[in-house]
């Protein structure tokens, strides 16, 4: 068995389902494919599920209503039978009414849950359709009852042995060439949708190979492979044709967008390869992550992390903050769920850079609570790996530098604006 990922670029028009049916036909074997939402639809799902917090009815179907509209023109241009693609998805926007015509009956993060893993119930109905209409027969599945996690909605846990054994059960009674499933989302205990975290597909498709044991997994995606930066934001990038999980993980956990960090655990848990391609031209190589490699990273490599605020905390007693308030303060940032990006201390303070979400507020008045707290926002933090005091004067120049951090190959800076090559 082999996994694909196709995201949500990739399938946010016509011609790109059209692609995804292209190169699923050239693949042979076994395949598991995992999708994202369409284009956008998880963060204009996002919205309706604002409104409708918000008891603002009206708006919140107003939005639904542009959800529906941009599915609609996909399944126009798409099927020949348009009228089996509507009805493909009819049944969920139907649910996704009657959610909205009932009284709030859910705290936030579990309404979220049930709201938002609609975007990719919608675009694997849609594209399962459209793959049986073109010849390519496969299975749908639903991982809302294969992925069993447990009730941290918003950023579900997996229980990996119970989802092995439904995955197995579900592909032992349906055997199938393709498997289509959906990607970023799972199921409570109770039956209750879930959802893994934003753009967690990449995380499912990485759990899926590692509960089949897959051969591989292979990441489809709007750039020609693992990049030495984001070519949205540095000019010259540089193609990284191998690298290891090592390498990966330090890369996606300091920002670079290209796989979630998440995915590489299940992947090197199992020795699993993963392929990073591009989605216009599925013969190029792209990347590949894997164990080792005899061509380790020999270009600098930039990651730029955005939207991110610098949290510095001090006893109110002057008391050593790595003795007395470092559990205390990591307890709060978990709870409340904060993602530490960087961190630095003094005798008496604490500093952590973390991504400014809409969670930071309620960690800042509990941390409030036990600590004298200041804090700067609108931060960028850049890490070079590879660096050179070249590349250190290119990237940062001019720019208000709050924080640096250097190891003999590596250097981190969290400066106020965003950095350009000059
Ligand atoms: N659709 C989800 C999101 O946009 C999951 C994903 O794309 O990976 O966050
Ligand atoms: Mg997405």
């Amino acid at each position: 068995m082999k996994v694909y990922k196709f995201g949500g670029a990739s399938v946010r028009s016509a011609a790109g389902v059209r692609n995804l049916a292209h190169i699923l036909s050239l693949s042979e074997g076994q395949m598991f494919v995992v999708i994202s939402a369409m284009g956008k639809t998880t963060n204009a799902l996002e919205e309706v599920l604002e409104h409708y917090m918000q008891s603002e009815q009206t708006q919140a179907f107003e939005k639904l209503k542009t959800i529906k509209t941009f599915h609609l023109e996909i399944i126009e241009h798409l099927f020949t039978d348009v009228q089996t693609g509507k009805d493909a998805i009819e049944p969920i926007f139907t649910e996704l009414q009657a959610i909205l015509s009932a009284p709030i009956d859910a705290e936030y993060d579990k309404a979220y849950d049930r709201i938002v893993s609609c975007g990719e119930l919608i675009s694997t109905r849609i594209i399962s359709a459209y793959l049986n209409e073109c010849g390519i027969p496969n299975k749908w599945l639903d991982m809302r009852h294969i992925l069993q996690t447990d009730s941290n909605f918003r950023e579900a846990n997996i229980y990996m042995e119970e989802s092995a054994e439904r995955l197995k059960q579900a592909i032992d009674q349906q055997p199938a060439t393709i498997y289509i499933g959906q990607g970023f989302i799972g199921g409570n205990t109770q039956g209750h949708p879930t959802t893994l975290g934003r753009e967690g597909s990449d995380y499912t498709a990485a759990v899926v190979a590692n509960l089949l044991n897959a051969e591989s997994v292979t990441i489809w995606k709007d750039v020609p492979g693992i990049l030495n930066a984001d070519p949205r934001i540095f000019p010259d990038t540089i193609h990284i044709p191998e690298l290891t999980y090592y390498d990966a993980v330090e890369l996606a956990y300091s920002g670079a967008q290209v796989i979630h960090p998440k995915t590489i655990k299940p992947l090197e848990n199992k020795h699993i390869p993963l392929f990073v391609k591009p989605f216009e031209n599925p013969e190029a190589s792209g990347s590949v992550i894997k164990a080792s490699t005899k061509h380790p990273i020999d270009v600098p490599v930039l990651i730029l992390r955005k939207n991110q605020i610098l949290i510095t905390v001090r006893p109110r007693d002057f008391s050593f903050v790595l003795e007395d308030g470092l559990s205390t303060m990591f307890n709060i940032l978990h709870k409340h769920r904060l993602k530490i990006s960087l961190i630095q201390s003094s005798a008496v303070t604490i500093s952590v850079c973390v991504d400014n979400t809409r969670y930071v507020e309620g960690a800042l008045s509990e941390l409030h609570n036990k600590f004298r707290v200041t804090y700067n926002d609108q931060l960028e933090l850049l890490t070079i790996r590879g660096v050179t005091p070249e590349i250190i004067a290119r990237t940062t120049g001019n720019k208000e530098i709050l924080l640096m951090q250097k190891t003999r190959r590596t250097a981190r800076f969290l400066m106020k604006s965003q950095p350009q090559i000059i």
